[in-house]
């Protein structure tokens, strides 16, 4: 689920001591830390002049991990030891793993709660682990940089990470030592960074194209108050892809197979990713392939080719694209600005993509690689008081729809998809049966019409409902999501206060692929959707008819009826009972209409005997 951020208005009260904060972009590639110094927030270089610190930890037997460039170097020739990307598993389950299997070349083994570990010849890692070595090392830069101990950290997380990504994504922090004042998204944290927020209003998109993920967002920024209209994204596109296809494009060239040889194929990746930088300047690079026999294959990758490889995994950009204005109900002209985000955002193709999506030329001013953690730098130190607070109050929304299950397992939806966060609903139910004194309330997520479409998330149980007859008693189930992400739902009968509750927190969440799968699911069953619903909700009427009536005839038949007139209403309801487990709607309608109709005299013979029943015993002046 995805998350918020706000900087609570008033929150910073007249700071004297000026604190040391900074923001991380904990990329899947590459890291980052920035810090607001003198006014200005600027990206912190390392004993060497490097600002970017590859996220790749190398893991030595009897020695202290190697984290970033040194790590990266060892990469090809020490892969299984050298863990990159490691933020695709963040959060993630071991089975989840399993299917992002070929991206992925290191070992898995199960650990506590179906939490993936690592193999390594130092042992066993978790992606929290092994993440919290990157932020390590930044916070030893920070603090060489700063000269102090740091008292606020703000870390990027992609608008798409759900709650169990963004969890271990702070544990990861925690266990860095650091002091994790809150996570932040990427696409606010840029468009904070180019000061957007100061606008009087606005609609912007960030695109943001890294090494392996693509995340596309639309904020509109409104009286100083950003929203997030709409996300959109694909975990599993980034540059990363355009290296293997360059690097699978070399080895054949070279005539050497793509399988068999790990370590030439590393090889030949970092090259690949070479000569797509030097391509983002020349029209030509050159590039050559040591065969396993140890000869040399040279060549040239010339831009026609290069565009070639790379179009179609430009061109998955756009999907997302259209569909977050979809979702955003805006088209390209209500756009106000364009900010590029990501190192793959160097490419004057990927430029030119953007450009054309959303009509207009965006914003590049600052270095898309440091342009998250110069905003992520600058909300740190708004939250920890050394700048008096704007009243910046950034949103986020739910990416797929919350709702419970009622009768006949459809879903009733209570919380919209794409809705902002924090946010509360409250949605009135009743009981179905009389007498009934507990409701099963079952808490899904999705966009279909039916519980067996959607994701279950929790099951609790409200008791001690006062015994009435079917449809008396009111249920008043609450959603509530907090600035956290998380969801507590809660049910509370209104008449005898009897209350339940449940909060949800996911183990692991949905992967984005789940999320489009469902979304797209839910557009393509629509129609035939609401035909099962029409249908559920006749079936669901009929069965209440029957029920109702069967205690009716069961309390009152003989009192209340001739033979033939039972023997008549009798009838009717082994007809609707026939015609109950069919396919046509308007068939129960009618055997529930056609049922009404004959069972309206005794109904109201019921109902004079009822009278009578309450009246005797009583002087009618009582009442007067
Ligand atoms: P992430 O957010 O995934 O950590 P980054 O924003 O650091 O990623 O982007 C890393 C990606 O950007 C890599 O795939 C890298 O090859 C690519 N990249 C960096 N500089 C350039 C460039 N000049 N031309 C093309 N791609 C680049
Ligand atoms: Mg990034």
């Amino acid at each position: 689920m995805a998350l918020l951020q706000i900087s609570e208005p008033g929150q910073s009260t007249a700071p004297h001591l000026h604190r040391l904060a900074v923001g991380i972009d904990l990329g899947t590639t590459n890291s980052l830390v920035a810090s607001v110094r003198s006014g200005i927030a600027d990206t912190l270089a390392d004993g060497e002049g490097r600002h970017l610190l590859p996220s790749v930890v190398r893991y030595l037997k009897g020695a202290d991990p190697v984290v970033g460039d040194v790590a990266l170097a060892a990469a090809a020739d020490d892969p299984l030891n050298t863990i990159a990307s490691v933020k695709r598993i963040m959060g993630r389950g071991i089975d989840d793993v399993k299917t992002l299997g070929g991206t992925l070349p290191y070992e898995f083994a199960p650990g506590e709660s179906g939490m993936p570990r690592i193999c390594t010849a130092a042992g066993l890692y978790s992606p929290v682990e092994v993440s919290a070595e990157i932020l390590r090392s930044l916070k030893r830069r920070a603090e060489a940089s700063l000269g102090g101990d740091l008292s606020g950290v703000v870390i990027t997380v992609p608008a798409y990470f759900d709650d169990s990504q963004r969890q271990a994504t702070k544990d990861a922090g925690r266990l860095a030592g650091l002091p994790v004042l809150r996570l932040l998204n990427e696409p606010t944290a840029a468009a904070v960074a180019y000061g957007l927020d100061r606008k009087a209003e606005g609609v912007f998109a960030i695109y943001d194209l890294g090494g392996g993920t693509f995340d596309i967002s639309i904020l509109r920024l409104n009286r100083g108050v950003f929203e997030v209209l709409a996300t959109a994204g694909d975990s599993a596109l980034g540059g990363d892809d355009m290296d293997h296809a360059i690097a699978d494009w070399m080895l054949r060239q070279a005539g050497v197979g793509v399988s068999g040889d790990p370590h030439g194929a590393r090889r030949a990746l970092r090259d690949a990713r070479a000569a797509k930088h030097v391509l983002s300047q020349s029209a030509q690079a050159a590039v050559c392939v040591t065969r396993p026999d140890g000869s040399v294959w040279h060549g040239t990758l010339a831009r026609a080719e290069f565009d070639a490889l790379v179009n179609p995994i430009i061109e998955r950009t756009v999907a997302p694209c259209r569909r977050v204005m979809r979702d955003a109900a805006i088209t390209a002209a209500d756009i106000s600005e364009v900010v590029l985000v990501g190192g793959s955002t160097r490419m004057p193709r990927v430029r030119e993509r953007a450009a054309t999506i959303f009509c207009r030329t965006p914003l590049t001013d600052i270095d898309p690689d440091r342009v998250v953690a110069i905003g992520a730098a600058i909300q740190a130190d708004i939250l920890i008081g050394n700048k008096p607070s704007d009243e910046m109050l950034l949103l986020d929304v739910i990416p797929l729809s919350l709702g419970i299950e009622i009768m006949g397992g459809m879903v009733e939806k209570i919380i919209a998809r794409n809705s902002t966060i924090p946010i509360a609903k409250a949605q009135d139910f009743t009981t179905f049966k009389d007498g009934q004194t507990a409701m099963a309330i079952h808490v899904v997520q999705g966009d279909r019409e039916l519980v067996s479409d959607c994701r279950s998330l929790a099951r609790f149980e409200l008791r001690g409902i006062p015994p009435m007859v079917a449809g008396a008693g009111r249920i008043r189930v609450t959603f509530q999501i907090d600035a956290d992400g998380l969801l507590s739902v809660s049910a509370q009968e209104q008449t005898s206060g009897a209350a339940s509750s449940v909060v949800v927190k996911p183990s692991y969440g949905l992967s984005d692929a789940e999320i489009e799968r469902m979304l797209r699911d839910s557009i393509v069953h629509a129609r035939e959707d609401n035909d099962a619903r029409n249908l559920r909700e006749q079936q669901v009427d009929a069965d209440r008819v029957v029920a109702a009536l069967e205690s009716a005839l069961a309390a009152d038949g003989d009192a209340l009826l001739s033979a033939a007139e039972r023997l008549e209403i009798e009838h009717k309801l082994s007809l609707l009972r026939s015609v109950r487990d069919g396919t046509d709607v308007a068939c129960i309608r009618d055997g529930i209409d056609t049922l009404d109709r004959a069972t309206r005299e005794f109904a109201a013979r019921r109902m004079d005997a009822g009278i009578r029943k309450a009246l005797s015993g009583h002087r009618l002046d009582e009442f007067g």
